[in-house]
Order: C-alpha cells, then structure tokens, then sequence
C-alpha cells in the first residue's frame, strides 16, 4: 500500500527554478533518445532496443542527471511501448511514442534519494550539485520522488504505508451505501440506522468564484489584441487561478471522501456500495445549471472513495443508482423529487432527499431493505479558507 504526498515548491529562487527546468529538458532528451533508437529500429526492421541495451545507451555522462533517472526514463518508455503493445492488439492505428518531448517529469527511486533532518537531498549525479529541499513534516519513509510541474513545481513523493490492522469483525454483516451528490458531496446510510451527510457547499462555492472569475477576466482580454503583453498577462492570472482552484478542489473533495471512510469505520461497515450517477448529467436543465452538471466530478469521489477504502480494508463496489431518488424507501411510491426533503404522499414518510436515494440504494445492492436513519450527522469536508490567511488577493493582474 502507498500513497503520494505532494509539496508544491514554492518561493524557488531564479537558480533552482532554472537548474529544475534543466532537468526536466535533461530527462526529456534521454526519452527522446529512447524514442529515435525504437523508431530507427523500427524503420530498419531490426531488434527492437530493450532494457539493456536502452541502459547501455544512455550510460557514460551523456546526460546532467543521476544515473538511476536516467533509467528510469528508460523503463517509463519501454513500459510505454509495452502499453502500445497491448493497445494495438485492438486498434492497429494506435501510435508508438513519436510525439516530441520538451519537457519531461524527472523521477528518482528510493535508493537514490536521501534526508538530512528535514531536509530532501535529490541528486543529480556525481560531480553536479543535488537539489536540496527543506519540506515540512517530511514522512520518515520515502519512495520513489518525481519531479513535476503543475503550473509550478511539485514534488510528488511516495509514501509506503503498512496496511492498518483489521477492525474485529462484528457478528451480523455491516453494510453502507454511498449517494454522490453535487449539493452534498455525499449521503451515507448503514444497515445499523446511522447516516451522514457531507455538505459539497464549498466545493460549490469554489467553483462558482472561479467561474465568475473567468468570466471577468475573458471579459478584460476581450478588449486586447489576441497576443499582446497585457492579454498574455491575463492569460497567466487566468492559469494561476485555475491551478489554485483545482489544488482547493481537490483538497475539500479529499477531506470529504474521508469523512465517509472514517465514518463507515467507526460504524464496522464491511462493504460500501457507491452509486453511479450517471445519466443524472446528461438532461439539459439550462445553462447555469448544465454548467454545475458538467464541472461536477463524481468520478473523483468514486475513485477516492475506492482508493480509501481499500487502504482500510472495506470491500467498495459501484453500481447503478437508477431510480433511487424517486421512490419512497418505505411503500415504493413513485414521484419525481422536488426541493431538499423527501415527502410520501401515500404513507407520510418525510425525510432528506440524498439520504433517501442512499436508501433506496440497500435492496438494489444487498438485497434488503433499511429504515430511515436514527441518526443523522451533518458535516462540511473541511474549514474552506486558511484562517491564517486574511486579506483575499484580487484576481485582476492589470491594476
Ligand atoms: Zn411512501
């Protein structure tokens, strides 16, 4: 088991910066090495260079990195190839790696890598000068490091975790159901009447700042010559606040999953079902909300909730959620939902609207009714803004 800490690198002095966009230039030639070598054989008809001979070519002070990235580059194109390989198998049109690389993430394995207190020594082979990198509760066991940039530096580090111990298994069967949601990120029942509600209010919210945003800065650049020194200024502000929108995005989306994950354990839940929603964002509803529909990424949720899960040992599957908020989960009375509560007309049943389709949920998975939930928890994925920070920049970069 493992999972990836990412450390954006920032306030990086014009040196480092530099010597880190060599780098990337740096792996990126070895690869495009790799590639006329396979190409070349490839035209020639003859072997195809493999491991050794890839290791042997790029072997000898060719390039300004260790020699333990530059195999690794060397495995990241034959895997490639490999890829390519299988691909083809279906589609005879699939193409071997022939798109020329400028750029490329530099990666390092375990045993090249080293800590001095909190300190990340990444070298770049011998008689070169290491990156030295001083991150904040560096984890004491580290894998592999890359190098990436993401609208600024990053650096990913692999982090091996033992997988946690198995909670005592409880007598009768625990079962969860999970019903994504764009207002509320999450709705969980279990089988022992506990629910959950994860608010998605601030991812929401986040979204819509962006957009407006967006619009006030599409709104400026319409005004400038396409290409001129002030419309690429507004382009740059316009990548800067997408990247800090996405990086909020993704935090909130995982503190969210994770209060479902922490809260399906304290709960001995043993299998969690997730409901796809899909269908859910294909009618056309007009256009502020198509917009919502289209930026909303339960594929996300799916994906960290099954990530999360597995990491504790909670067996998580997927499937249809059809119908699940249109019928009452007590006498399966059919009516098309409106607002946030759940009314019956035929039995009375009241209740909220994403735990009832969280509900309805139970039969179509385990085959078994559950009744409204005694207990409801409320909760937000996490505080949205950093208290520390007071003072909102202003998105315009033109004043
Ligand atoms: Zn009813």
């Amino acid at each position: 088991m493992q999972t990836v800490r990412i450390y954006r690198l920032k306030d990086l002095n014009r040196p480092t910066r530099a010597r880190l966009k060599a780098a990337q230039m740096e792996a990126a030639r070895v690869w495009m090495d790799c590639l006329e070598r396979h190409r070349a054989a490839r035209s020639e008809r003859t072997r195809w260079p493999d491991r050794d001979e890839l290791q042997r070519a790029t072997k000898g002070g060719q390039y300004a990195l260790h020699s333990q990235s530059i195999q690794m580059v060397c495995h990241q194109f034959l895997a490639n190839v490999e890829t390519t390989n299988a691909l083809r198998q279906r589609n005879p049109r699939h193409r071997y790696p022939y798109h020329p690389k400028k750029y490329l993430t530099v990666q390092w394995p375990a045993q090249a890598i080293s800590c001095q207190g909190k300190r990340l020594i990444l070298p770049m082979g011998r008689g070169r000068k290491s990156f030295s990198f001083h991150l904040p509760d560096l984890p004491e066991r580290i894998g592999a490091v890359s190098l990436v940039w993401n609208g600024g530096y990053e650096l990913h580090l692999v982090v091996p975790t033992a997988p946690e111990a198995h909670v005592p298994v409880p007598a009768t069967m625990v079962q969860a159901s999970v019903d994504l949601g764009e207002i509320h990120q999450a709705a969980v029942t279990t089988s022992t009447g506990k629910g959950l509600i994860v608010s998605g209010r601030g991812i929401r919210s986040l979204k819509r700042q962006y957009n407006m945003t967006l619009g006030r800065l599409s709104r400026l650049q319409s005004r400038c010559q396409q290409g001129s020194k002030r419309w690429r200024r507004l382009q740059y502000v316009r990548a800067r606040e997408r990247s800090k929108k996405e990086r909020r995005v993704r935090d909130l989306r995982h503190k969210g999953t994770r209060q479902v994950v922490d809260f399906c354990r304290a709960a001995g839940v043993q299998t969690l079902y997730v409901g796809d929603p899909r269908g859910v964002r294909n009618q056309s509803r007009g256009r502020h909300h198509n917009q919502r529909m289209a930026q909303w990424e339960y594929g996300k949720d799916k994906q960290y909730l099954h990530e999360k899960c597995a990491q504790v040992g909670i067996m998580c599957f997927s499937g249809s959620e059809r119908g699940t908020s249109s019928h009452c989960p007590r006498c399966d009375w059919k009516k098309k939902p409106k607002g946030r509560t759940w009314t019956c007309r035929r039995c009375g049943f009241v209740g909220h609207r994403d735990i009832v389709g969280s509900m309805n949920m139970h039969p179509l998975a385990f085959g078994s009714r559950i009744s409204y939930p005694a207990s409801l928890t409320y909760r937000r994925p996490g505080p949205l803004r950093d208290r520390r920070q007071t003072k909102e920049r202003s998105p315009s970069g033109t004043s």
